[in-house]
């Protein structure tokens, strides 16, 4: 399934309900988290409407590869120098809330240490 209406991610990808875009190209968005957990906490999501790690298939290891490539290049970008917190949380027993496949990049916005 390519969309799914009901599905708030879907949305964000439509742009049919507002969200603060750090990232976007072809296969994916990046948003920050609405109700954050850190300095640092936005998602990266598909923009195709995969409901979760366990509906993933052969099909989507570049998709999945590109979402965990970019996390640390987005991570890097906003703040957090020396490393964060990837999460993806999967069913209902997995704590997730949001069908739509999510990684969760939270961390600090770490100083850059001061020029010498
Ligand atoms: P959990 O809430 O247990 O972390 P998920 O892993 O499914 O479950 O995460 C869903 C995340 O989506 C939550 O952190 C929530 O704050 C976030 N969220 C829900 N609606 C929006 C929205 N409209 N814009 C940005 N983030 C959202």
């Amino acid at each position: 399934m390519m969309e799914n209406d009901g599905c708030i991610f879907c949305k964000i990808v439509r742009k049919e309900i507002p969200a603060q875009i750090v990232y976007e190209d072809d296969d994916l968005i990046a948003f920050n988290d609405i109700n954050p957990a850190a300095p640092v906490h936005f998602l990266i999501i598909p923009r195709m409407h995969i409901a979760s790690l366990m509906e993933c298939e052969k099909t989507h290891q570049a998709i999945l590869g590109k979402m965990l490539l970019l996390a640390p290049e987005l991570a890097k970008e906003q703040g957090c120098i020396e490393g964060f917190r990837t999460i993806i949380n999967t069913g209902r027993v997995g704590g997730q809330e949001v069908f739509h496949l999510h990684i969760h990049i939270i961390g600090s916005k770490e100083r850059l240490p001061a020029m010498m």
